[in-house]
């Protein structure tokens, strides 16, 4: 499921975004456009000349993002208790990373390798303390 449909145009900087299929917009100086909403990527003009900004997700990861909302709501949470449960539900499934925290990419039997907060990637050796 594309989530945004978006570039950066880096002759006059603009950042454009299509919200719907028929949503045909095009920057400040109309070297590029984009169009297709969230159900296809078109883009028209100067597409080297763009940074695309677009982003999706799977689309099951989509659907289990809009059930927590509706479980959300059926127990009468708040507009922070919604975005709460969509953050936790990103978490999950690994698609946001808690600021500070480290993405775990692989475990071995004695090494873990993690995605630090800032993108370097590290190999740890695990390290068990007060084994009781
Ligand atoms: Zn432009």
């Amino acid at each position: 499921m594309i989530i945004q449909n978006a570039v950066t145009c880096l002759s006059c900087g603009d950042y454009i975004f299509s919200m719907h299929r028929h949503d045909f917009v095009t920057c400040t100086c109309r070297s590029i456009s984009v169009d297709g909403g969230q159900e296809y990527l078109r883009r028209v003009g100067a597409i080297d000349a763009c940074v695309d900004m677009s982003w999706s997700l799977p689309d099951d990861v989509y659907n289990e993002c809009a059930e927590v909302v509706e479980e959300a709501k059926e127990n009468n949470r708040n507009k922070f208790g919604i975005a709460n449960a969509v953050m936790r539900k990103l978490r999950e499934r690994n698609r946001i990373i808690a600021e500070g925290e480290a993405r775990v990419l692989a475990t071995y039997n004695d090494e873990i390798m993690v995605e630090e907060a800032d993108g370097t990637i590290n190999r740890y050796r695990k390290v068990v303390d007060g084994v009781e």
